[in-house]
């Protein structure tokens, strides 16, 4: 009979303990950051109503017409695996009337997303993102602030050599002039597009301009550009945006291609990618402004600003950049040889987790060496041996690995002693 081998789904995987610590670690340092700015943590649902998507990110995306994992439930409601986190904390926004807060509402997100891609290296159809997103305040500060946060963050996390690019898509007012003029540019030149172009052209005209294409390339560069076209609003918006990131010196580079792809973004919109020594970049994550979006999912008119970043991308520089050393926090390890050793010592470990004094063991090991090895390669300081005489005397044996000493303790008496020594 031939056994079934389980796996994870394609693209999915297993976060392991080795790899898990770089998750908590990055999520304690967006904690500090949201905790500094004043960001509450939000966590949503990993289903939401297809119609979410569709309506915010928007039906004609790369991410709702081909990426998304829906379900229809045994009530016949189709439900979606979260494809990003904005548009469920916009709904979350509007369900829970936060219009009742003081604003704006700030909230921060550590979750997995899922998007049904081509799996290659640093992209999953399972990932983590981490996400800040300020709801209710429409001026410019905002916009510089949150990449301003973005780029703290990234500097608490020690990633170097990475340069954001920033532009403006406008808004309801100057964008559909901008989109029209950049559809008869592309229908004149339709036939040196590549096939995919071809079809954005007629349903999202703005991701012609991200296209990667060699083939498109020379087409783009001669394209209109958005800040010409940029109402007075607008173009106003965008230049303090980039006079306070001035102010801070935050260097940027301006993108007029970058368009982010999705529905619900207007005016600024921004990416943060690292460089390595070839010039190749890496998305990490990106954001922008998005003042419709809760008017669009049936709130009103919200203005507001935000930004995420994919986590697994971040935990391949960090990997490559500043291996976060692996820090053992016990200060005691316990060794035992012998049947009774062995039964005192669960009791024995119950005294220091009650005392909160962190205790490492080897429980499984019965040879003393293996045991000794194991609290040297977790560089503990003090070892304590129970030997069978030991434990039928009441005592046991205390070693320093640091100074090599080795001295007989009461048992009645470890916790003080130990304790003692720690304060030294
Ligand atoms: P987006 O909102 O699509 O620009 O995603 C923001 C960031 O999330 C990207 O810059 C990536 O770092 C990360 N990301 C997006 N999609 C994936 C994926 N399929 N696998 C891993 N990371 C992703």
């Amino acid at each position: 009979m031939s056994r079934i081998k389980f796996q994870t789904p394609t693209g999915m995987h297993d976060i392991l303990p080795e790899e898990e610590k770089y998750y908590y670690f990055i999520a304690e340092k967006a904690k500090k950051i949201a905790d500094f700015y004043g960001f509450g943590k939000i966590e949503t649902p990993i289903l939401e109503e297809q119609s979410l998507f569709e309506k915010s990110v928007g039906k004609e995306t790369d991410i709702v017409g081909k990426e998304m994992y829906t379900l229809k439930t045994k009530g016949n409601d189709l439900l979606t695996l979260r494809p990003e986190g904005t548009a469920p904390v916009a709904r979350s926004y509007i369900e829970n009337g936060m219009y009742n807060l003081p604003q704006p509402v700030k909230l921060w997100y550590f979750a997995p997303f899922f998007r049904y891609e081509r799996p290659q290296a640093g992209r999953y159809r399972q990932f983590w993102q981490v996400g800040f997103e300020n709801i209710g305040e429409e001026g410019s500060i905002i916009d510089a602030q949150l990449i301003q946060i973005l780029s703290n963050f990234l500097e608490e996390l020690k990633i170097k050599n990475t340069i954001i690019e920033i532009n403006s898509l406008g808004d309801k007012e100057c964008r559909p002039t901008y989109k029209k003029k950049l559809s008869s540019y592309f229908k004149k030149r339709e036939n040196s597009l590549c096939t995919d172009c071809k079809k954005r052209r007629k349903t999202n005209i703005l991701r012609v301009l991200d296209c990667k294409q060699d083939k498109c390339q020379p087409i783009k560069t001669n394209a209109p550009q958005i800040l010409d076209f940029l109402c007075v609003k607008c173009k106003n918006h965008f230049r303090e945006v980039l006079e306070y990131l001035d102010e801070i010196e935050l260097p940027y580079s301006l993108n007029s291609s970058l368009v982010r792809g999705l529905d619900y973004y207007t005016r600024t919109v921004f990416e943060i990618f690292a460089t390595d020594k070839e010039s190749n970049k890496l998305a990490l994550g990106g954001g922008g402004r998005y003042d419709d979006l809760i008017n669009m999912l049936g709130g009103r008119e919200i203005p507001a600003c935000g930004v995420s970043l994919g986590v697994e991308r971040l935990i391949e520089l960090m990997k490559k950049q500043n291996e976060i050393e692996e820090k053992n926090d016990a200060p005691v390890f316990l060794a035992q040889t012998g049947n009774l050793s062995k039964r005192k010592s669960l009791k024995i470990i119950e005294e220091f987790r009650k005392k909160r004094i962190k205790v490492a063991e080897s429980l499984g090991r019965d040879s003393l060496r293996a045991q000794l090895n194991r609290a040297d390669k977790l560089n503990i300081r003090y070892v304590l041996i129970l030997g069978q005489k030991e434990a039928l005397d009441n005592k046991i044996i205390l070693r320093d690995m640091e100074t090599g000493k080795q001295e007989e303790l009461e048992l009645d008496s470890l916790i003080k002693e130990i304790k003692k020594r720690l304060k030294k």
